[in-house]
């Protein structure tokens, strides 16, 4: 059969989002189009009113189906297929079709019965993300630790902190700055001295942070954990006035009062707190109830003037915090915000057969199972005693609200 223009094309504007000139902002455009290809084949380039880098088609109910719709755009081509989760209309919606580049002419093919239909073709423009904005999705969406620059490296040829640590939960993630050094970049020798520093000026046992964050972005271990057991991020430090129970220290080298911290020291502490939020099972919106605070509420994600009388983190560090919360939001398993008695999260118990809940003012929804995941015991769990006549250590869950589920072994006493 000799192919042609076997078509009339009739083109409308309908329901525009006016062109934006500006390429950060997104956009949709719809153009009606009219395709009559009574030979049972037609080829329509349409032109979209600005540069697209999505496309899907509406097409009468059943047109789809009539025969083999393919696009190309992009330099590249795909089959139409139908987009099983548009809402139910009278009409047909193909998948969402991506352009790994962006083009502004869609050319479509149709094979297949004659058909004579009125089409939409609905292009998007969506702003992509800069690459160091891909980027440092990327780092984040894996919640891994970041590389830290040991103690044995920066403290090379300095005498050894004062042994005798020890460990805390954390509940607080406590943001500092140095108060010093912008636009210095002897990182290391900064660490160093401020180790010196607080060793022998401060008459500390060691450095007081957990951490600590230079402009470039390296990470430095901090307080040393000195034995197995205590983690680098659990390590009880010296930094918030004394109450440093149930706090890991950060500081962010420089005086951000009035300067911007640089955006690499930023993706870091980022980085940091990602992890540590995740595998804590901390919530980045969440307080506590600090016990050495006057049992006051403290954010998990705080300055340090929210427990001091400080300046730290300065100003501009500081209004930071809330966008640093959201980034690190990712990598959260717990978005409620749940606090017990005791400022503790709440426990399971089994003595002697009787599983006995702590640290939670209201009873709690528990599961026992066995280790392949088959049900043992479910019921409500609560400061009472309750006998749960079951052998061995089983796995639990405890619901504590819908979205904080604690699990572990329970092992009996
Ligand atoms: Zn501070």
């Amino acid at each position: 059969m000799k192919r042609g223009c076997f078509f009339a094309l009739t083109v409308f504007f309908s329901g525009i989002t006016v062109a934006s000139p500006d390429r950060d902002t997104a956009a949709v455009w719809k153009l009606q189009v009219r395709i009559n290809a009574t030979s049972g084949q037609a080829s329509l380039p349409i032109a979209s009113p600005g540069i697209f880098n999505a496309v899907a088609i509406k097409l009468p109910s059943g047109a789809l189906q009539s025969g083999n719709w393919t696009c190309a755009a992009g330099k590249r081509h795909t089959t139409l297929t139908r987009d099983e989760h548009a809402p139910n209309t009278s009409s047909d919606l193909s998948n969402l079709w991506v352009l790994s580049q962006p083009d502004s002419l869609l050319s479509l093919e149709y094979r297949g019965q004659p058909l004579t239909a009125e089409i939409t073709a609905i292009f998007l423009w969506v702003p992509p993300l800069s690459e160091t904005q891909h980027m440092s999705a990327e780092k984040r969406a894996d919640c891994s630790a970041p590389g830290l620059i040991s103690q044995s490296v920066w403290r090379s040829g300095l005498p050894a902190p004062v042994p005798g640590r020890s460990a805390t939960p954390t509940h607080h993630c406590i943001i500092h700055h140095s108060g010093e050094n912008n636009g210095d970049t002897n990182y290391t020798q900064i660490v160093r001295s401020y180790y010196t520093y607080h060793t022998t000026v401060n008459g500390w046992d060691d450095i007081g942070y957990n951490y600590l964050v230079a402009a470039n972005g390296t990470v430095y271990a901090g307080r040393d954990p000195e034995k197995a057991g205590i983690r680098q991020d659990n390590v009880l430090g010296a930094h918030f006035c004394g109450k440093n129970n149930f706090t890991m220290g950060v500081c962010v080298i420089g005086n951000f009062s009035s300067a911007q911290p640089d955006s690499l020291a930023i993706q870091s502490l980022e980085k940091l707190l990602a992890w540590k939020i995740h595998q804590d099972t901390l919530n980045p919106y969440g307080q506590f109830k600090h016990p050495d605070n006057a049992g006051s509420w403290l954010d998990v994600i705080a300055g340090h003037r929210q427990g001091c009388a400080t300046e730290c983190p300065g100003d501009k560090l500081f209004a930071r915090i809330p966008a640093i919360r959201d980034a690190i939001a990712p990598c959260a398993l717990v978005t409620a915000v749940y606090t017990g008695s005791n400022n503790q999260q709440p426990q399971l118990k089994w003595t002697q057969g009787h599983l006995k809940l702590l640290n939670s003012d209201t009873p709690l929804q528990a599961e026992l199972t066995d280790p392949a995941g088959r049900l043992l015991w479910k019921g409500r769990v609560a400061a009472s005693p309750q006998l749960v006549p079951l052998a061995g250590p089983v796995i639990y869950r405890l619901s504590v609200t819908p979205s904080l589920v604690l699990s572990g072994w329970l092992i009996p006493e």
